[in-house]
Formats: structure tokens, sequence, C-alpha cells
């Protein structure tokens, strides 16, 4: 039983920062730590200029904590994706129905920054060059080590949140404590490498600026997305080893090359391609799924550190902003709860918490984890094919002839806050659909409506009412 115990947050990246505001404003006393220094006042160079695309789940959850009005300066609206051929022939694809669908290009540095002074400003305390290096949930401490000056030390803390991303410290105490922890890690054979095209002479976007754009190469792909300050921040997507990969662009030469042939209108816009491309180190992506996320009502995992995915679906922050959504929904009705309860004292139990989030969350975070993963295939290989262009329109006309019947799978992800896993089922059922309703047809003009209706009234119950931001 507690009455609003102090809480320790570890890791103050993205749902760290969120989740101790909302937190501080229920009344809890709140300590974050972060291992890194503090990137205000030190420069972080890995993951400075990767962009973010925010959408309805993380709008939502930033509205909610009272900061999306200081979050809105820092995005840029983007309404559908830029395709570039070799060619150079631009073809553009909206995201949604119409302009009220779009997703938002943030800056993780950005928005890091923009959380954490609002966090501060709201009475939150972070400790930066603080690792939790173990969480001991016998005797309930966290155990810290400075980086700067290799002190450690111990501290008590009867509820612990790890925010502290895909490797978590606290996700592995989770895992040597528990008897019957299950983990699957599974890391694709692609990494990532950030790269900048600057502004022009004049400060502006050097391409549409409303636009994720993409170079969809079959195996591999290179994006961009806007930054405020006229720059794009763009990520090369290639195979660790093999043909057209990291491994063989091994030379100067060679990687100035590899862009000639795939990406030449992105190489007239990179005069610092080689130096950029050789600063930069390659990431990997890996897809974590756990279970249990809590040991007893003392320690939970939340965000990456519980469900980490491939960034395919532009939805690893949304969900992970998306859990403090629910798990202060629920925290909120459990202290409503004891507070009209018998004895009117504030007795809610963290356990019941925890096991009620994890119940909630983990069907949705498996099928978010699910959909980035065929997203992949569908960013590099499938925009670019006119059989998937025609999909997405028949998607969109099916949509608007049956509002809340018929909802495209990228929009009930991205647009809307239906669960995830709901998202997913009717996603294949829709699939399917479209599979059969697409063969043989060329363009949307001659889609068979009545096969159309009779698909959707007997596969598609309605959806009620849709939620967005
Ligand atoms: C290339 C790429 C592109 C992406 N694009 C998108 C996108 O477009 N849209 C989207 O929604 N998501 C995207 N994501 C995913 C998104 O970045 C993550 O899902 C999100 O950052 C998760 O937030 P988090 O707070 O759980 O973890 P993080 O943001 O990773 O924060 C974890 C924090 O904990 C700290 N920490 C780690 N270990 C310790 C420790 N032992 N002690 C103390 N502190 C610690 C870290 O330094 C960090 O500050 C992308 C990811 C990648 C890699």
């Amino acid at each position: 039983m507690n009455d609003k115990p102090q809480l320790t947050l570890v890791g103050s990246g993205l749902a760290g920062p969120l989740l101790a505001i909302e937190l501080k404003k229920r009344g809890y006393g709140v300590r974050l730590f972060e291992r890194r220094p503090d990137m205000r006042k030190v420069k972080i160079s890995a993951g400075r200029s990767i962009n973010l695309a925010l959408s309805t789940r993380g709008i939502h959850a930033l509205r909610a904590a009272g900061v999306w009005d200081e979050m809105r300066r820092i995005i840029i609206p983007m309404r559908g994706r830029m395709m570039h051929a070799v060619s150079g022939e631009l073809s553009f694809m909206p995201y949604g129905k119409d302009e009220s669908e779009v997703i938002n290009s943030i800056s993780r540095a950005e928005l890091n920054i923009a959380l954490m002074n609002a966090a501060e400003a709201r009475g939150v305390t972070i400790e930066f060059d603080q690792r939790c290096t173990a969480y001991d949930a016998r005797t309930a401490t966290v155990h810290l080590r400075d980086e700067e000056t290799g002190n450690e030390r111990v501290l008590e803390s009867e509820v612990v949140i790890g925010t502290d991303g895909s490797a978590s410290a606290i996700r592995l105490a989770l895992q040597t404590t528990l008897p019957r922890f299950n983990l699957s890690q599974q890391y694709l054979n692609y990494g990532y490498k950030e790269l900048t095209i600057p502004a022009g002479p004049d400060g502006k976007h050097q391409m549409e600026t409303r636009a994720l754009h993409i170079w969809p190469r079959g195996s591999y792909m290179l994006i961009a997305l806007p930054n405020i300050d006229g720059t794009f921040g763009c990520i090369l997507f290639l195979p660790f080893e093999g043909k057209d990969s990291f491994a063989e662009l091994d030379s100067d030469v060679k990687i100035r090359r590899f862009f000639e042939e795939s990406f030449p209108d992105a190489l007239r816009l990179m005069p610092g391609l080689v130096e950029n491309y050789k600063a930069n180190p390659v990431g990997a992506m890996v897809t974590i799924k756990c279970a249990p996320w809590h040991i007893e009502g003392k320690a939970l995992a939340l965000g990456d550190a519980a469900h980490a995915i491939v960034p395919f679906f532009g939805q690893g922050l949304n969900a992970a902003f998306e859990d403090v959504t629910v798990l202060l929904e629920m925290l909120d009705r459990s202290s409503h709860a004891s507070k009209t309860g018998s004895g009117g004292a504030l007795t809610f139990r963290w356990e019941r918490l925890f096991a009620e989030f994890e119940a909630a969350r983990k069907v949705n975070t498996d099928a978010i984890a699910d959909l980035a993963l065929e997203n992949f295939v569908e960013m590099r290989d499938k925009v670019a094919d006119p059989r998937f262009l025609l999909r997405k329109k028949v998607e969109l006309a099916l949509e608007a002839k049956y509002p809340g019947h018929f909802v495209p799978k990228y929009a009930m992800v991205t647009f809307h806050r239906l669960p995830y896993a709901v998202a997913l089922a009717r996603g294949r059922v829709q699939d399917r659909m479209l599979g059969e309703l697409c063969d043989g047809i060329e363009r949307v003009e001659d889609l068979d409506w009545k096969r159309a209706d009779a698909l959707i009234r007997r596969e598609l119950t309605p959806l009620g009412e849709l939620q967005s931001a």
C-alpha cells in the first residue's frame, strides 16, 4: 500500500520527462536520472540530427500533459511521401484523406530538450551523468554510477520506472530477477546512418518542405525529413553486409559512386556527403518483446525499455507516449477508486496497476512491432510500384464511401488512437479485401462497388466513434 511514494525514473529520453511531468502534476515526488550529460550544455553528436515523425498518439499525450503548445513551434507537418525515382522524377502520395491528416517532423534532440525544459519548469529535478548499473528488488534499491567521477551510490526507492530505452538496465534487472522472464530480441540485418542535406544559400529547404522524402530502391532506401532550420535530416538504410551494403562502402570513391548511381538528385544537395558519411556511425535496429514488464509493484519498464520496435511505421515514440497516457489513465482511475472507497485513504496497489497496464498494453505493442516490420518492405520497395499506388487510391475511395467502416491501415495507426492490435487485425482483413478488389483493374474508376459493398458489410464491423489527438 502506498501513499504517494517518491518515484524514481531511470532515463531522461523522450518518455521519461513526459511521465515525470504527469506524475509531478499529480503530486508525486519524482527523481529522474539520465546516463548522458545534459545535451543542453554538452554537444552530443549521435542521434542529434535524427528527426522523428510525431503523430496522433504522441500529440494526444503531449496535449494531456499540457506541453503541446510548447512543442508546436518545433514541428513541421508533412502531408505525404515524396518519392524520388533514380531519374529524378518526383511523385507525391498523400498520407491521409485531407490536410488534417499529416505527420509531424520533429528533431529528436529538440523534442528531448523541450520536454526536459518543461519538466524542470514544473519542478522535476533531472540528474545527468547518472548511469543506472543495477536494480535490486529485494532491497528496493537503484544502483547509480556517476559517469564523470566514477562514484557509485545506492538509492532506496519504493517505486522505480525504467524509461531507459532499448538497452534498458531496468529490463535487465527484470530478466535477472524474475524466474520465468520471456525475452525475444530480433535484430534486422539492416543498419542506418544519419546524414544531412544542408539549407540552401537563402537558409530555406532545398526540397519540398511539407513532405517526407523517400528514395525507395528495392532492397535499400534513403529518407529525408525537414528540420525547422532549413536542413533535412536524412537516414540511409542499407544491409550491414552483402550487395549494396554498408560493408561495401569502404572508400570515399565507393560512397560517392553509390550515391551517384542510387540517389543522384540527393547527392547534388549534399556537398559534404563523404565527410558526413564517415563521421556518423551505423546504428542497429532491434525489435524487443518481453514479459513481465514489472517486478511486483516495485519496478516497471515502459516505452522502448519494454518494447523497442523498428522505425518503419514512425511509431516507437508515439507508442512510448501512449504508454504514458494509458498508465496515467489507470493511475487516475485507481487513485479515484481508492479515494472514494472505504476508509478514504489513497491506498491503491502499484502491483495491480502495473499488471493491468501490462495486460492492456502488451498486446498492442506486440502488434505495432509486427506492423513496423511489415512496413519496412512497403517503404523501401512497394511505394515505387504502380499497383501499390493504385491500392492506396482505392483505400482512400473506400474510406470516403464507408467512413467509420473502412479506415486505411496507415490511418488507423497514425491518425487515430484505435488500439494497435485492432489496427493490425482489421488491416489484415482489409489487405485481403484490397487484393480482391484491385485484381484486374488499372484505375480506381474501374472499382466494382457492388463487390466492395458486399465485402465491407460481410467482413468489417463499424468502428464506432474514432478518437484522434
Ligand atoms: C533511426 C530511428 C528513427 C526513428 N523514427 C521514429 C519516428 O519517426 N517516429 C517514432 O514515433 N519513433 C521513431 N523512432 C523510435 C523512437 O526514437 C523511440 O521509440 C523513442 O525514443 C522511445 O522513447 P524512450 O523514452 O522509451 O527511449 P529513449 O528515447 O531511447 O530514451 C532512453 C533514455 O534513457 C537513457 N538511459 C539508457 N540507459 C540508461 C541507464 N542505464 N541509466 C540511466 N539512463 C539511461 C538514455 O540515454 C536515453 O536518454 C526511431 C528510432 C530510430 C532508431
